[in-house]
């Protein structure tokens, strides 16, 4: 016979907008100097732990088809970090209940991630401290640190030197995913493609002060004033179907409509939950996109659900 399955413990973590994505030029690594201003929004992905055999991921929800179940999995890789860091196994079932879209612009790997860690950190009673964590999530991608403190940060250097920011209210959003998918690395490409065309000379991103006292005042109309995205034309030149979504949410009264991060995933900035609706309504019937969602922000980093 038997005994009764171990329980698992399970992260919640959420996804992401970038506010302000400044973008600077290419660095000798390959990698772009940001200023990239995280807000965590109220979309979540689960990622639960259960002492198992062998390392193994299983995933559920409208995108798990697209989801790496190998060792490519950034929460897999981020489960073999942190035990090899304490000289353990990863013997670990992870489950991704995924409703972050996938390839979205959204930090989903990078939620996953940080929920791996913290809800392994809780079935291995590894006990790392949050300098450890986030030194682990560093190595694993320029958003995953976010992912695990969410609020509102900015992040510097290739994003993952964090400086929270403060905010001041609720802040209503709509996300529209797209029918299909934008890698990361090409859209950083196209920026450059672009910016060497236009013979542009890329300046040093900075943050914009007025958009930080947006966020620490909770004014939408302010913060609307004041997003954006340098990596919103590399996005709509290689997924030009999204301009016509972007303008049907503005039409229907968003206060500002913008790319989320690497796209294809667009964000709406609402003046309230009813507006929320009214854009998110519009926008379905629009049959341009894929799912449409509204949620509020800032939301809480990762965060265990069950306790051991
Ligand atoms: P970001 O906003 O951080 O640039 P993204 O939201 O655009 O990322 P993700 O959903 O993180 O994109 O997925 C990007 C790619 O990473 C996917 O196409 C997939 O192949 C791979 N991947 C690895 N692990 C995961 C995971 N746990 N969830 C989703 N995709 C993953």
């Amino acid at each position: 016979m038997t005994g009764p399955a171990t329980p698992g413990v399970t992260a919640r973590v959420p996804a992401k907008v970038n506010v302000q994505l400044a973008v600077g030029g290419p660095r000798p690594d390959g990698f772009h100097d940001l200023a990239n201003v995280f807000l965590a929004v109220g979309l979540y992905d689960e990622v639960t732990a259960t002492e198992a055999d062998e390392l193994r991921i299983t995933c559920s929800g409208p995108d798990a088809a697209q989801v790496p179940l190998d060792r490519s999995n950034l929460a897999a890789r981020a489960a073999l970090a942190l035990a090899e860091r304490h000289g353990r196994s990863a013997a670990v079932h992870l489950h991704i209940d995924k409703d972050i879209p996938v390839a979205g612009g959204m930090a989903g790997g990078s939620a996953d991630a940080a929920g791996a860690l913290v809800a392994c950190d809780a079935l291995w009673d590894t006990r790392a401290s949050r300098e450890e964590l986030l030194e682990i999530c560093a190595e694993l991608g320029s958003d995953v640190p976010f992912s695990l403190v969410g609020g509102a940060a900015l992040g510097t250097g290739r994003g993952e030197r964090l400086t929270p920011i403060e905010v001041g209210g609720t802040f209503h959003w709509v996300f529209a995913a797209a029918d299909g998918g934008l890698s990361t690395p090409a859209v950083y490409c196209e920026f450059d493609r672009l910016c060497a065309a236009e013979g542009r000379t890329v300046p040093a991103p900075e943050a914009s002060p007025a958009l930080l006292d947006a966020l620490r005042t909770g004014d939408p109309k302010a913060l609307a004033d004041t997003m954006s995205n340098d990596l919103q034309p590399a996005a709509l030149s290689l997924f030009p179907s999204l301009a016509d979504t972007l303008r049907t949410g503005s039409a229907a009264g968003a206060l500002a409509s913008l790319v989320s991060g690497s796209g294809p995933t667009t964000a709406y900035l609402a003046p309230s939950a009813a507006a929320a609706e009214d854009i998110a309504q519009t926008l379905r019937t629009s049959a341009t996109c894929r799912t449409i969602r509204t949620t509020t922000a800032p939301a809480p980093g990762a965060q265990l659900l069950t306790a051991r």
